[in-house]
């Protein structure tokens, strides 16, 4: 495998689809040029609670604007609490939502909660996703309020088990943020994992919007790359 991961490559990811993402974060991003994904999942409150969580209508809008659609399971269990049948079964019927809302077969996977396991990993293969997000453990533990992980090399790393450099969160400040960056060169890439902007329901995973701004700015200024998962692909060349 070679690789051509270029010095200062950011991966952006946002979990949950919280509504805050698409009216705060993605015009924010769509000023600076950056693409993202958005991982989608009906669990935690997103069908009771529209006005904290996006709609699918809003998610169809999201992907119309450029950005990748992922799948983060129909009820957001752990997988360490699914049999492979329960967790492949919530993941199809998230594809099954974005087929009904006109939105591709998503291609890209995250695990709720940070957790994954050998045989989610498995479970994965099978459904032929080409990329998995996790968290940032087991090299760096978590510590539940944000806090800094691995950079993704492709020959360290399963491409289903790319890891978190960056969890943003109340304890994960701009030093924090900057470091993740300073991780990302030698073929290593970035990969940052953002929340709701704010996050009420889930105040453990909170991104203060002015510091969320911050960052980006810092990122268009500094002339960063910044990516969805799927795109990826792009950088990394399999040989047969
Ligand atoms: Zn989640």
């Amino acid at each position: 495998m070679s690789v051509s991961i270029p010095d200062g490559l950011v991966i952006l990811t946002f979990d949950d689809g919280v509504k805050s993402q698409k009216t705060f974060a993605a015009p924010i991003l769509r000023e600076c040029g950056f693409n993202a994904t958005f991982y989608i999942t009906e669990g935690l409150n997103f069908l009771t609670d529209k006005t904290r969580y996006l709609t699918w209508e809003e998610v169809r809008e999201l992907r119309e604007c450029g950005f990748e659609i992922g799948n983060h399971t129909r009820q957001h269990k752990s997988v360490a609490d699914q049999s492979p049948e329960e967790l492949l079964s919530d993941i199809h019927h998230i594809d099954h939502q974005c087929n009904h809302s006109g939105i591709p077969l998503p291609t890209t996977f995250c695990y709720p909660g940070y957790i994954h396991t050998p045989e989610a990993v498995a479970a994965l293969k099978k459904r032929g996703f080409t990329f998995a997000r996790r968290g940032t453990a087991p090299e760096y533990p978590y510590h539940r309020e944000g806090g800094r992980g691995p950079a993704y090399h492709p020959n360290q790393h399963d491409p289903l088990l790319v890891p978190t450099t960056g969890a943003s969160g109340p304890r994960w400040n701009f030093d924090d943020f900057a470091w993740s960056l300073d991780q990302a060169q030698q073929g290593r890439a970035a990969v940052l994992t953002f929340h709701g902007i704010p996050d009420l329901d889930h105040p453990w995973v909170h991104t203060e919007p002015a510091f969320f701004e911050r960052c980006m700015q810092h990122l268009a200024d500094n002339g960063h790359r910044v990516i969805a998962l799927c795109e990826l692909t792009n950088y990394i060349t399999q040989e047969s």
